[in-house]
């Protein structure tokens, strides 16, 4: 009946089915939710578009994987910002020389560096010393990076509050995704593109799943036999521990939940993005979702404003799974997995929960249009 089963209509199959409908495939998408599109999803009230499962900024520097986004639905220039807020002061984010003003009242970039060069070099020293280049844990390639003072106010807690575990404990690589610059920058993303599709990101949705059947409210695990006769290859984006049947543990991850409210003033916070870093704060930001959307003067066209605060929370069955948690003894049971689903012949695994990885939507888009670029010879044989 079908080439391609694709399990799970987040950016991965939507991306997938796209593909696989442009070069003759017929596809049947099956969607757990009610809905399609993953975390991607938005509701509109009011005119305005809630990122109902967080909030998404495209940013790439892939000229292709951009074109291929634009030329399904225009993107806007909206260029993330974020603000952090610490006790009664404000801060911007990523750290760059309005945060370091801001701080220290330093003017210049020499006068920056010398601070933090300052406030690196305990760890520098203790890294030298044990005859290491790589950071051990968060903690440390938090001070590497931006040095104690920037550590104790915007980091440390922050994170502590969004993963629940001490920064010790965390592996460095989250921290690594935050830029540090010398300049009066306050673009979170080095990227040479960003933006938000403009309508919300349901349109890129509804683009890429044109002309493909999709049956939401349809769980695959519950009637996998009957679902696995229906095409000759299966595209999985779902969780890959419960592919397996938790046959060698479960994974674990960290999800958010949001508070939604909707506010009776134009402008609440005057930026999409508020983070609160400090601990006494129980959620780590406020999204206020029509800055995404809408700039200047227009802001105040629409007399209201929908704000979510999120609030991250220990997974647990039943809840969503958001971040994998990638430390050590959840990595080695994946690779477990991971092995399992090499030897599959007609399964293709993909996307965030399928490998266990945090990827960003350009990362999702690049890697399924590189696997049709080698259609034919890859060994499963797309
Ligand atoms: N982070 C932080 N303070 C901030 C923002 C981010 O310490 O104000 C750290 C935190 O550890 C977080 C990581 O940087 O997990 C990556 O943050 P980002 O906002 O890029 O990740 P997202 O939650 O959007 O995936």
């Amino acid at each position: 009946m079908y080439d391609f089963l694709i399990v799970g209509a987040g950016l991965y199959g939507a991306v997938f089915a796209c593909m696989a409908r442009r070069r003759g495939y017929r596809c049947l998408v099956l969607e757990k939710r009610k809905q399609a599109g993953g975390n991607i999803y938005c509701e509109e009230k009011d005119g305005i578009h809630i990122h109902q499962y967080g909030p998404h900024i495209f940013h790439t520097s892939n000229r292709e994987v951009w074109d291929f986004v634009n030329a399904l639905v225009p993107f806007n220039r909206y260029t993330n910002a974020p603000v952090a807020r610490s006790g009664d002061k404000l801060y911007n984010l990523p750290f760059n020389m309005n945060t370091f003003h801001q701080l220290w009242g330093v003017h210049t970039p020499a006068e920056a560096e010398a601070i933090l060069q300052e406030q690196r070099r305990e760890t520098v020293e203790k890294m030298r010393r044990e005859g290491r280049t790589e950071a051990e844990n968060l903690e440390e390639q938090a001070l590497l990076l931006a040095g104690k003072d920037i550590y104790e106010t915007l980091i440390k807690d922050y994170t502590e509050k969004q993963w629940g575990r001490p920064c010790r404990e965390l592996p460095a690589f989250i921290i690594k995704r935050l830029p540090l610059r010398l300049c009066f920058d306050n673009n979170y993303f080095n990227d040479l593109y960003q933006g938000i599709p403009e309508g919300g990101y349901n349109r890129l949705t509804d683009a890429l799943l044109e002309g493909v059947d999709v049956l939401t409210d349809t769980d695959y695990l519950e009637r996998r036999e009957h679902w696995n006769a229906q095409a000759s290859k299966i595209v999985y984006t779902g969780r890959i521990d419960e592919f397996y049947d938790f046959r060698f543990g479960h994974l674990e991850y960290r999800t958010v939940c949001f508070e939604e409210e909707k506010l009776m003033t134009p402008n609440f916070q005057g930026n999409a993005v508020v983070n609160y870093t400090d601990r006494s704060v129980p959620y780590t930001r406020i999204i206020e979702h029509k800055h995404f959307e809408v700039f200047g003067e227009e802001v105040y066209r629409n007399p209201v404003t929908y704000v979510s605060r999120e609030y991250p929370v220990e997974w647990k069955e039943g809840l969503e799974p958001y971040y994998p948690i990638n430390d050590e003894r959840n990595n080695r049971i994946y690779r477990k997995y991971r092995e399992l689903a090499q030897k599959e012949k007609n399964v293709i695994f993909g996307g965030r929960l399928a490998e266990y990885q945090y990827y960003d939507m350009h990362h999702i888009v690049e890697k399924v249009l590189n696997l049709w670029k080698h259609e034919g010879d890859d060994q499963k044989g797309l």
